[in-house]
């Protein structure tokens, strides 16, 4: 299976400088890569591939020499970089969305490069890139399988991190336990599942979010291009930067429980990316957790052997899971309270026992066809 380790890392100021050097470069390149697509749409309604631009880079190394300094591999990973953005844009303006279009980076906006097999070298703890200097790794787990790219990120805290993809990583089989579960992510509580458990969001990321917004607000009054503003972004890149990592840690520690009690994990397929648009930030966070949890979820039961089932949404919260009638409710309403069978319980535990029937349901259906054919 395919992982990604990510490790900090700590560097010399030497080696920080030529990194800095190489990633103003690649970005430059961006730029122009990008400059020349725009150009040519308008002047010739042209459309140039990423593919085209691979192969203009020799005669462009030609004519700026200040390009050679920078490994061939990372400079065609930078033209790929845009051309997975225009894939990106191009793919939404066909579903009839209204994408952004690439847009120019600025210094505060380009922050990684990627190398692929050359210009590398790992040894122990320590990864050496040619030309630019060493990287000491903090080496929180070993990384396993082939390393397909190494990834190296300034965030703007200026912490370093290195990003390893690897291939063919072995797999951490689990027994089985014998027992399936279902999921249902909610608003109030993080996810309620058809066991009755109950997981709430974490109280400290409230308390990180209200110090963000105060953050912002200060950032926001501060005047452009002043030593204070400066500042400012600083602590609000820093405070963004913790809530990631907060937020990272429950829904791995949530994931890994999943994970480690149950053989088949059932979940609805809510397609985040439709829901309400939401400037209210809590709401917001709350949604591209759970997109993220189910993706943890689902590499994770890869790794472990277990089984991740998506369920079509089908009125999960409306039916009663104890005698399958509907029983219509708005979303304030936070107890399930059947008026045919007199079932009373919290409203997401009943759609978490609804989520894992259906998905039940759809898997022997599933496997009966397969017999009979
Ligand atoms: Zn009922």
């Amino acid at each position: 299976m395919k992982k990604t380790f990510l490790y900090r890392a700590r560097l010399s100021r030497e080696t920080e400088k030529s990194y800095l050097a190489w990633l103003e470069t690649c970005r430059q390149l961006y730029n122009l890569a990008l400059e020349q697509r725009v150009i040519a749409w308008k002047e010739y309604r042209k459309n140039i591939s990423g593919y085209d631009q691979v192969v203009q880079l020799p005669s462009l190394k030609k004519a700026f020499p200040e390009f050679k300094v920078v490994g061939s591999q990372c400079l065609q990973d930078v033209v790929e970089r845009l051309d997975r953005a225009f894939n990106a844009f191009f793919r939404r303006v066909k579903k009839g969305e209204k994408p952004g279009y690439p847009r120019f980076k600025s210094y505060l906006r380009y922050k990684s490069f990627t190398l692929k097999q050359a210009g590398w070298r790992l040894n122990g703890r320590h990864l050496y890139i040619n030309h630019i200097g060493r990287f000491k790794l903090f080496l929180s787990c070993p990384i396993e399988g082939d390393i397909k790219t190494v990834t190296i990120i300034r965030k703007s805290t200026g912490k370093w991190f290195v990003s390893f993809s690897c291939d063919d990583v072995p797999e951490k089989k689990l027994s089985p336990t014998g027992k399936d579960i279902g999921i249902d992510v909610g608003i109030k509580a993080f996810c309620v599942d058809s066991d009755g458990n109950k997981v709430d969001n974490p109280r400290f990321l409230k308390k990180s979010l209200k110090l963000l917004k105060r953050r912002q607000r200060s950032l926001s009054r501060k005047k452009k291009g002043s030593a204070r503003r400066h500042k400012a972004r600083y602590l609000v890149a820093r405070t963004h930067e913790k809530i990631a990592n907060q937020r990272k840690d429950f829904l791995h520690k949530t994931a890994n429980q999943y994970i480690k009690h149950y053989d088949k994990i059932f979940i609805e397929d809510l397609q985040i990316k439709n829901m309400v648009r939401n400037h209210h930030l809590a709401k917001s966070i709350s949604d591209a957790s759970w997109g993220m949890f189910f993706n943890l979820l689902a590499y994770k039961a890869e790794e472990a052997g277990r089984e991740l089932v998506r369920v079509l949404p089908n009125n999960t919260s409306q039916i009663c899971s104890g005698c399958g009638e509907k029983v219509p409710k708005s979303l304030s309403i936070r107890i399930h309270k059947c008026p045919f069978c007199g079932l009373v319980l919290d409203r997401d535990e009943n759609a978490a026992i609804n989520i894992i029937a259906l998905g039940q349901r759809v898997q022997a259906l599933t496997s009966a066809l397969a017999n009979v054919a």
